[in-house]
């Protein structure tokens, strides 16, 4: 299962940061690309299942899908792609190049407050 891959790898960034800095995490925020196929759900319950006794238990996850770019070959604007009119919105041109998806990312991670 994929999602349980980036849960694993989210969990061992996180734990390092949380071990370096001796706080415990509370939350993460973690961004991709809406081309990136990952299902929210099964993120969170495999990252749940896997942090269970570890310093991350009971964290947050909070997934952001950033839309997809595209750059237009007319007037070099580059803008978000709006699948139901997909022109570009400074020149109307639909002569346009979609850019790479956005990777994963982990954004922020919140940690608890003393
Ligand atoms: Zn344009």
């Amino acid at each position: 299962m994929h999602e349980m891959m980036v849960a694993e790898n989210l969990l061992a960034v996180i734990s390092d940061e949380a071990a370096k800095r001796k706080i415990k995490p509370i939350g993460a925020k973690i961004s991709c690309g809406k081309l990136y196929v990952i299902n929210d759900e099964a993120l969170c319950f495999a990252f749940e299942a896997i942090s269970e006794g570890t310093c991350c238990e009971g964290l947050k996850l909070e997934i952001e899908h950033k839309p997809i770019q595209a750059r237009c070959k007319k007037c070099d604007e580059t803008f978000n792609v709006d699948f139901s009119n997909p022109n570009c919105p400074k020149c109307e041109s639909s002569d346009f190049e979609l850019l790479p998806d956005e990777p994963l990312l982990l954004e922020e991670i919140e940690f608890q407050e003393d």
